[in-house]
């Protein structure tokens, strides 16, 4: 059996999407990958900043809400005003924090790497994202093996695809990991278009 991995790697942060009040309805927020850090005596607030991609509208995404400042470590604090890149991606893949914060998240844009599945051989494949990934598992296989819905779905419903059990293939999204298996069949050769 060919064991092949794919992975989803994200080009950009996730879009926050929400209400806009000076464009007067939802739009797209950009990750400004800078934080603001309030600090006064007794407490912080650190927030990551968005902006609405149509006015520019700052939107502030709490991630520290009146906290004492000595439950971060210095070196934590200073990552916060030096907008570390690191802690910028942590923050800003988060999809939990948007969501805390009354956002919807946006699909990021993305790109699946990964060798192509040979035709014909039974094949294990397994489909990472470093992320709590947004994307359908049928959006990634559709698109990496150029099916119709059509034609995916007849391969989900004779088994040629398979995944774990109780997995729903045309739902489900991808959640850091899948594995899916392949049979040796000839019958819909992957890359074939239909
Ligand atoms: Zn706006």
């Amino acid at each position: 059996m060919q064991k092949i991995i794919w992975e989803v790697q994200y080009l950009s942060p996730p879009l926050a999407v929400r209400y806009c009040k000076k464009c007067g309805k939802k739009s797209e927020y950009i990750c400004s990958r800078l934080f603001r850090v309030n600090a006064q005596r007794k407490y912080l607030d650190i927030w990551l900043i968005y902006k609405c991609s149509h006015c520019d509208t700052t939107w502030n995404a709490t991630v520290y809400s009146r906290i004492k400042p000595q439950s971060l470590s210095p070196e934590l604090l200073e990552q916060f005003y030096t907008n570390d890149s690191k802690l910028v991606e942590q923050y800003a893949m988060d999809i939990e924090l948007l969501r805390r914060n009354g956002a919807e998240a946006g699909l990021p844009s993305y790109r699946i790497t990964g060798d192509e599945i040979c035709i014909g051989k039974p094949t294990e494949l397994h489909i990472i994202c470093k992320y709590s990934c947004q994307l359908k598992i049928s959006t990634i296989l559709r698109e990496k093996l150029y099916l119709s819905q059509k034609t995916f779905t007849q391969m989900l419903a004779c088994g040629q695809i398979k995944s774990s059990p109780g997995l729903d293939l045309k739902k489900c999204k991808l959640h850091s990991e899948v594995v899916l298996t392949r049979g040796s069949d000839t019958g819909h050769p992957a890359k074939e278009k239909y």
